[in-house]
């Protein structure tokens, strides 16, 4: 089922969501983009005549109430943004009779799930080394269904739009799913927006494709980096990682991040580009620093021969160069990580340039997918969010997808 084909009329949904937003120490939202990234979701279903019971996470509460983590403090933030009131139920898991009262229209938002150990089935207080853990784990996967069968009780169809947790089998993203037919499960508008952008890169591949990995580790990026190397044309690794295979190749590198363990690895990523016939784009030049801070004195230098006492921090004029050629003429481009440290600002001539050669791709038809916390940071810093085709909005989830691992909360409502 999809949601623009159900119709909501007089019937209860209960959606899944991912509003941890992060709170100041005040509990006001600091950003409220995960709340608003649901509201076509949201607002469909009550257009719809339907009525609405929100169930979110928020923060690592470890299966104990936290008033910290309490969701009543976004309560009045969603009723602003639904332009309706909104109720508030103080435990997740007594919640019946506030839903079986609700009306048409009407919005009722469950208190934090990870309130409950259930909501994560793992469980707690016992180490995995203790020989009793796996019969707790037992234990605790019937409890997780208990709750589980519990929220299903509240509604008539399920709704999971919180990308953001769907690589997780949780109570409320995956299992909740066996309480319902197929045809009153269904994914929210924003994971399908996610599911699409996921299957635009792994399959729906219109060439030549471009994928840009940076960020500080290869140890991160290789599950990606070696799904990516059957797929696509140009791999373009940027960032830390830069120095990992400039010392696997006989390179100085200075005071430049590395992974000495790492070193065969990016040896055999190579060999397996010149295998697979895969424009392997490396940083030839960087821009180093005398130490790691925004202030620190500048030189360009070849990455394989920084000087002792400096460390690369950015990508070089020659690389940017060699990675704009890479994107140029993209039909599909991915970028995860930045080439550089950005969050100094003048050390982000590299993710600049990448930012840059994207919009212009995008802006000549390429389909161009950014994802990942830091190289999201990176498009809304350098004021380019709205040249790229799509941005996700899940880290973790994001990630798992495009290494080909299959989402437990995608697969839990399209039965796969
Ligand atoms: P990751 O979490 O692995 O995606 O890495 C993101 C981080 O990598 C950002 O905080 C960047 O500052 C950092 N980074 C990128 N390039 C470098 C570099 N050359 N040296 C140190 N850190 C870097």
């Amino acid at each position: 089922m999809t949601l623009n084909n159900y119709n909501f009329a007089g019937k209860k949904a209960i959606v899944r969501v991912d509003f941890n937003v992060p709170l100041d120490e005040n509990g006001q939202i600091t950003d409220d983009t995960r709340i608003r990234g649901a509201l076509p979701t949201l607002k469909k279903i009550l257009a719809d005549g339907g009525a609405l019971i929100i169930m979110s996470h928020m923060g690592k509460p470890k299966g104990k109430v936290n008033p910290k983590m309490s969701l009543s403090q976004i309560k009045d933030a969603v009723a602003a943004a639904l332009g309706t009131e909104v109720l508030f139920a103080p435990d997740c898991a007594d919640a019946k009779a506030a839903a079986d009262q609700l009306k048409p229209g009407q919005v009722l938002l469950l208190e934090n799930l990870r309130f409950y150990p259930e909501e994560e089935g793992k469980p707690v207080g016992i180490d995995k080394e203790d020989p009793a853990y796996e019969e707790a784990k037992k234990q605790m996967k019937a409890r997780q269904k208990e709750f589980a069968k519990t929220l299903a009780s509240y509604a008539d169809c399920y709704v999971n739009d919180a990308f953001g947790t769907a690589h997780r089998k949780h109570a409320s993203t995956a299992v909740i799913a066996d309480y319902f037919s197929q045809d009153n499960k269904m994914l929210g508008l924003l994971m399908e927006k996610e599911v699409e952008a996921v299957d635009n890169i792994l399959s729906n591949i219109k060439r030549p494709f471009t994928a840009i990995m940076g960020g500080s580790k290869v140890s991160t990026k290789i599950g990606i980096i070696e799904n990516l190397m059957d797929k696509v044309d140009n791999l373009i690794l940027c960032g830390g990682m830069t120095y990992t295979f400039a010392k696997a190749q006989g390179g100085k590198i200075g005071n430049s991040i590395c992974e000495d363990d790492k070193l065969d690895l990016a040896l055999d990523i190579i060999r397996q580009a010149k295998e697979k016939g895969v424009n392997l784009v490396l940083g030839t030049d960087c821009v180093a620093g005398d130490e790691f801070s925004n202030d620190a004195k500048q030189i360009v230098c070849p990455a394989n021969d920084v000087p002792d006492g400096w460390e690369g921090m950015d990508a070089g004029p020659e690389t940017q160069k060699a990675f704009a050629k890479a994107i140029e003429g993209a039909k599909t481009i991915l970028w995860n990580g930045p080439a550089g440290v950005f969050e100094f600002d003048n050390f982000t001539a590299g993710s600049r340039a990448i930012a840059e050669a994207i919009a212009k791709a995008t802006d000549e038809g390429a389909y161009s997918l950014i994802g990942g916390g830091d190289s999201v940071a990176c498009i809304n810093k350098f004021g380019m969010a709205d040249r790229v085709s799509y941005i996700s909005t899940g880290g973790g989830a994001l990630l798992e997808a495009i290494e080909g691992k299959v989402l437990p909360g995608v697969a839990a409502i399209k039965g796969e």
